[in-house]
């Protein structure tokens, strides 16, 4: 599945984030910061959010963030991700 940008993206940010080459990272960008919510990342399969290899079912593949500047961190530090989930997906 290819990235997929949902809300009131993509806006200039998101696409900054995009040519930055973090699109490899990032299965879902869905901006809902205009109707309350929060701007939800959701990483490809392979990668989740934290440091070192997650264990299986700690992995954190989605998380909610407050500024595009917040979430491009995280996905630019988001680590390897061997657990159950994302090795029946990744080949
Ligand atoms: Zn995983």
């Amino acid at each position: 599945m290819g990235l997929q940008i949902e809300g009131n993206g993509p806006d200039t940010e998101t696409k900054k984030v995009i040519e930055m080459g973090l699109k490899e990272k990032i299965m879902y960008w869905d901006d809902e910061r205009n109707i309350g919510n929060s701007l939800i990342v959701t990483l490809n399969y392979g990668w989740h959010f934290g440091t070192g290899e997650a264990l299986a079912g700690d992995a954190e593949h989605v998380r909610g963030f407050d500024t595009v500047k917040d979430a491009e961190q995280a996905v630019r530090e988001a680590s390897p991700c061997n657990c159950i989930e994302c090795q029946k997906e990744v080949k």
